[in-house]
């Protein structure tokens, strides 16, 4: 490993942070944390973290020594001032002469010992650091070092690989017992560049930024080298043919992986996937003792409260035997969740009983022959889980090239699992009601497709939008959130349709709301319109929902979880304008669909629901229409939009507004919801 550091990068960023009140040591503080946190083979996700120890005056003009640390959860590679709260050292230190310091006492310590009172809580480290004297600590979780430490005789190893330049320090909690025993043997071995931290990382230290940085680099590529130098054993994969295709699997593993809401009948809990292929994952998968890796536990102890303590191993998934997998898979998060939950039992018995368990669903799936998938509540909580997963297989890749991979216990990964410091880390929010759901929205780029995808994203779904234009659906994904999904869909091509759905599958790992929304309107007197024009409307406002649903109920079959169709019908369908039969003869035939779909697959718990809405500002009803027709008629704009009963006229939101409803109503299906401010002669009856 090579170092990265750049003279005239720390430069720059010493004269940036001078306009700004950021003197040079913090700076350079700051310039090799993100160094550190750039690597992914050092720190991930919010783990690691860094210090200094500095003095500043404060507000009555005295000079007090403080420690700038890390803050807890924050993320190296991003890392700013304020991401580097400053706490006074010295009540810090006089911790050490305690015996034990509850949680709450030590958060309360620290928050009162602020410099500002309002910065965020500091890295549960913060003893180690302020303990140890050095004026720069750099600690991180890297993967060389830990696939070395992460083994049965881990000290010895440790020994060979670092020769004595660093201490080795026996597996303790994070937190006071591990920065007191830290303390400890720092003191009487003295080491040159640091501390080991068995079965959790590496610290090192120095009197400026770079020596503390560049040890770090060293001792990792020490620990390439001891990798290098030992490697007994190449594991050859074997090859598999015949592996069905991922957005086949996705679907199955996503279903498997959820669980019955046991409060509210027909209600699931879902997670959203995010898969890892390649050769060499597959090379890995397909070489290892996967059933003895996946019980053997989490490569450093706070990826537990991403990916749990364990990964789910399920089966190859053979084409053409799908059901044979899915069965198995099933089978699989059964016996997963049972040992989860005696895992949970055994511990919290053990801690008085005084914890809630977390729900038991596994957040990583190893796929011989495939790859593997992280889950998560959210698309950003998949790609952790994954990235740490994948990290996984990297560590315990090169311990088992040089020994045996071996974790901490399982009272050890319970306490980090479960320690509310830990789980802060997460932040406290209430689920939104669509959390873990995955909605595709057809004309995805128009004002009521846009308004519906956006209104779904804030009930905490992931969406997709699918559109004939990408670029259009494109910007207004970005508009959404970041995992918004864009696709380009035809939804008169079966195949364009096809290709969509399986795109939704392998992103996410399946759909459980489509909301059916792209059409266009054709006019014509019904008795000389020309067929073409008749059959051209039914492709996209008839075919296209037919192809769409269809495409949708195969992956919810294969989710087994329910679903929901949702079909913007339009009032014409009830509703007839004159000359308007081309446009609404196809949409009173989607309405018999929506109907039939509710029949033939209400027992699988897909219901499917139509709203029927009228006079929307949209690429249906243009600015230029909505004039002429208002001039036709002697009404101004305004006045025309909002000629019906209730005198108000209806929006896009109203529209996405009474979708949400349906998608949310569980015991709802087959029902029409009318969106169109009163209109007595379009009333459902
Ligand atoms: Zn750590």
């Amino acid at each position: 490993m090579k170092s990265g550091w750049v003279e005239r990068d720390a430069q720059a960023l010493v004269a940036h942070g001078a306009k700004s009140g950021v003197d040079r040591e913090l700076a350079l503080r700051i310039y090799t944390t993100r160094l550190l946190g750039g690597d992914p083979k050092l720190v991930l996700h919010g783990g690691g973290n860094t210090s200094l120890k500095t003095r500043i005056r404060d507000r009555f003009g005295k000079e007090v020594e403080i420690l700038r640390i890390k803050a807890s959860g924050a993320e190296m590679a991003a890392i700013e001032a304020e991401g580097l709260p400053a706490v006074r050292l010295a009540p810090i230190r006089k911790l050490r002469a305690l015996d034990a310091i509850a949680d709450t006492d030590l958060i309360a310590i620290e928050r009162a010992n602020l410099i500002d009172p309002a910065a965020p809580n500091p890295s549960v480290e913060i003893m180690l650091h302020a303990f140890l004297p050095h004026k720069f600590i750099d600690h991180t979780h890297a993967r060389a070092v830990l696939s070395v430490i992460d083994q049965p005789d881990g000290e010895q190893k440790c020994a060979d690989a670092f020769r004595g330049r660093l201490a080795f320090v026996p597996y303790l909690m994070p937190g006071f017992g591990l920065a007191k025993k830290a303390i400890e043997i720092y003191e009487r071995a003295k080491p040159s560049d640091g501390l080991i931290l068995s079965k959790h990382g590496i610290v090192t230290f120095g009197e400026d930024a770079r020596e503390a940085y560049e040890r770090m680099i060293g001792m990792v590529t020490l620990a390439e080298d001891f990798i290098e130098r030992n490697i007994k054993s190449v594991a050859f994969a074997r090859h598999r043919r015949d592996t069905a295709p991922l957005e086949a699997v996705a679907p199955i593993v996503r279903g498997a992986c959820s669980e019955k809401d046991g409060k509210t009948e027909g209600a699931w809990r879902r997670l959203v996937l995010e898969f890892r292929g390649g050769d060499a994952m597959r090379d890995f998968l397909d070489s290892v003792d996967l059933d003895r890796l996946s019980r053997a536990g989490v490569a450093t102890p706070d990826h537990t409260i991403r990916t749990k303590n364990w990964q789910l191993v399920l089966p190859h998934p053979e084409a053409g035997k799908l059901d044979d997998f899915a069965n198995a898979a099933r089978d699989a998060v059964g016996k997963f969740a049972s040992h989860y939950h005696e895992y949970f039992d055994r511990h919290n018995r053990r801690v008085g009983g005084v914890k809630r368990e977390l729900d038991p669903l596994p957040r990583v799936a190893l796929v011989p022959g495939l790859g593997l998938f992280g889950l998560g509540r959210t698309k950003h909580d998949a790609v952790i889980a994954a990235d740490i997963a994948e990290e996984w297989t990297a560590v315990v890749g090169g311990a088992e090239r040089i020994g045996r991979f071996e974790s901490i216990s399982e009272a050890e990964m319970f306490d980090c699992e479960y320690w509310p410091l830990e789980r802060a880390k997460l932040g406290r929010k209430q689920a939104p009601p669509l959390a873990g759901q995955i909605v595709a929205v057809t004309g995805g780029a128009g004002a009521i497709g846009a308004a519906t995808a956006k209104t779904f994203a804030a009930a905490g779904a992931e969406v997709a939008l699918l559109d004939v234009d990408l670029a259009a659906a494109g910007e207004k994904a970005k508009a959404i959130s970041a995992t918004a999904l864009a696709l380009q869909c035809d939804v008169t091509d079966a195949a364009s349709v096809q290709a969509a759905f399986d795109n939704i599958a392998a992103c996410f790992g399946g759909v459980d709301i489509v909301v059916s929304n792209a059409g266009a309107a054709w006019q014509g007197r019904i008795g000389e319109v020309d067929e073409a024009v008749l059959r051209q409307s039914f492709e996209l406002n008839f075919y296209g929902h037919q192809r769409v649903a269809q495409a949708a109920i195969k992956i919810m079959q294969a989710q087994g979880t329910g679903g929901c169709l949702l079909f913007n019908v339009s009032k014409q369908a009830v509703n007839p304008g004159p000359n308007f039969g081309p446009y609404g003869v196809p949409k009173a035939a989607l309405l018999a669909l929506m109907r039939q779909y509710a029949l033939d697959y209400g027992a699988d718990g897909i219901r499917a629901n139509a709203v029927n809405a009228d006079r929307i500002r949209s690429g249906l009803l243009t600015e230029a229409m909505i004039k002429s027709r208002a001039k036709a008629r002697g009404l101004s704009d305004k006045d025309y939009m909002s000629g019906n009963l209730l005198g108000r006229e209806v929006t896009a939101d109203d529209v996405a507004q009474a979708f949400l409803h349906q998608a949310l109503a569980l015991k709802t299906t087959a029902d029409v919801t009318t969106v169109d401010g009163g209109n007595i002669a379009a009333a459902m009856r």
